[in-house]
């Protein structure tokens, strides 16, 4: 049985008194029976890294340089990451592969690096609209996973949650349907046995991300193949937040 996985990516959004009455909020009225996890934008990882210390609310980041240390000017590295407290990061979010150019390989690498210091990692894939229209979805998202987990072992999978989430559907207001999403939900599951083990597909927790709300969340998480969500706007309000992290309190 896999747990149910909640994240909240916040973005570049959130002041630092914003992100703090946000994470007291989350503390004080959520209640934690699933796995939860918000991702500040990194200017804010170690003052929540403080407000989270010893709580049930787990710290990610949002992306991570493909480089250890050195001469990269406005980047992050993995150990800064570390040095902050920070469990889990996010990569190959659409954001990233779309405004800043962010192949398959660069994201290959950046998950080799966090594997190497022991950083989990939640793995975006997702096709356009464009791409779903011309019947591609499939192939875009099959290839997205193998491209990305290159070179990654059986045993580095118990690190990797993947996200699956549809480009079209994120911050659009427009929400895959429950059988969609399931139904490349299992053909990610499908494509992690052929490469690994049924035992490692079965383990592996998918998150659906586009537009998950209070209001859809439900119907999306009880579907098989459905672990988790990744929010994005619904992640920023407590009021919106919580509903979708206790969605079967
Ligand atoms: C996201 O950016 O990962 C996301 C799913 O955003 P939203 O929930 O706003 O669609």
């Amino acid at each position: 049985m896999r747990i149910s996985y909640i994240a909240g990516n916040w973005k570049m959004n959130t002041t630092k008194k914003e992100a703090l009455d946000l994470v007291t909020e989350l503390l004080n009225e959520g209640s934690f029976k699933n796995k939860v996890l918000i991702a500040p934008p990194y200017t804010l990882l170690d003052a929540i890294s403080n407000a989270v210390k010893g709580t049930n609310l787990i710290l990610g980041a949002q992306n991570m340089s493909t480089h250890e240390s050195g001469a990269h000017t406005g980047e992050v590295s993995v150990l800064m990451l570390r040095d902050l407290g920070v469990d889990t990061v996010i990569l190959g979010h659409s954001e990233r592969r779309s405004i800043y150019g962010e192949s398959d390989q660069i994201i290959n690498t950046k998950i080799k690096l966090a594997l190497k210091h022991n950083l989990n990692i939640i793995f975006c894939v997702g096709e356009t609209l464009e791409e779903r229209e011309n019947g591609l979805a499939e192939k875009v998202v099959t290839d997205q996973i193998i491209n990305g987990l290159e070179g990654v072992s059986d045993s580095d999978m118990d690190s990797i949650t993947v996200a699956y989430e549809p480009v079209w559907a994120i911050g659009t207001g427009k929400t895959s349907t429950p059988e969609d999403a399931d139904s490349i939900h299992r053909i990610i599951r499908n494509k992690i046995e052929a490469i690994y083990s049924k035992n490692v597909s079965e383990k592996l927790i998918i998150q659906y991300g586009g537009s998950v709300k209070p209001s859809n969340v439900k119907e999306l998480m009880a579907k098989e193949n459905i672990d988790g969500a990744l929010v994005g706007g619904a992640a920023l309000k407590a009021e919106t937040f919580i509903p979708i992290m206790e969605y079967n309190k």
